[in-house]
């Protein structure tokens, strides 16, 4: 990671996986990335949903890229970055290759991004993003969660305290069982049955 500091504005180069993204307005889209010093960040790429965007293609999940942000604000100010470049390293072909391990794949970078605080840098979780992305690990969403220290076997509701319950709630890090599901995280419920 090169950071550059002037007067207004931080820049910063990284290595980075990419765990998905989702679209704004105006045919921009946020990246949700996982860089290897600075943990994730999520940042604005600017016209990526065009099908000209040169970017877009290589800000797909899994693929590992080098990415140039730039921030006015400060470093870890949520939606402060701006994506301006990427250069494709490699795009886990063998993994998007593989239907049933994709499935899984996509289940578990789903559950890592939207648990997980932004500007946490964790080598182990680095790891394991790359051992999901290489096919050298195939992990289920019961072991993504056991890995980011949410154990299913030993769950409760978090509302009830019923056992055996049928969703993770991941803004909040609780799990929740059906009855209560609605009191809850409603439909960015996670189902871990
Ligand atoms: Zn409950």
């Amino acid at each position: 990671m090169k950071l550059i500091y002037n007067f207004y504005m931080i820049e910063c180069v990284s290595e980075a996986i990419v765990l998905g993204w989702e679209n704004l307005k105006e045919q921009d889209r946020r990246v949700f990335l996982f860089t290897r010093d600075y943990g994730k960040i999520s940042a604005k790429a600017t016209s990526a949903q065009k099908s000209v965007s040169k970017l877009a293609a290589h800000l797909e999940p899994f693929n590992l890229i080098t990415v140039r942000l730039v921030s006015k604000k400060d470093v870890f100010d949520a939606g402060g970055f701006h994506l301006t470049d990427a250069l494709l390293i490699d795009s886990a072909g063998g993994l998007k290759s593989d239907a049933g391990q994709l499935k899984n794949a996509l289940q578990v970078y789903d559950l890592i991004n939207r648990s997980i605080p932004e500007g946490v840098p964790d080598g182990r979780l680095w790891e394991i993003l790359e051992d999901v992305r290489g096919k050298k690990e195939s992990y289920r969403l019961a072991d993504a969660l056991r890995l980011l220290g949410f154990d299913i076997s030993y769950a409760v509701c978090e509302l009830c305290q019923g056992v055996k319950p049928e969703y993770f709630f991941p803004k909040n890090n609780f799990f929740v069982c059906g009855h209560c599901k609605f009191a809850s995280g409603g439909k960015d419920l996670i189902s871990i049955i």
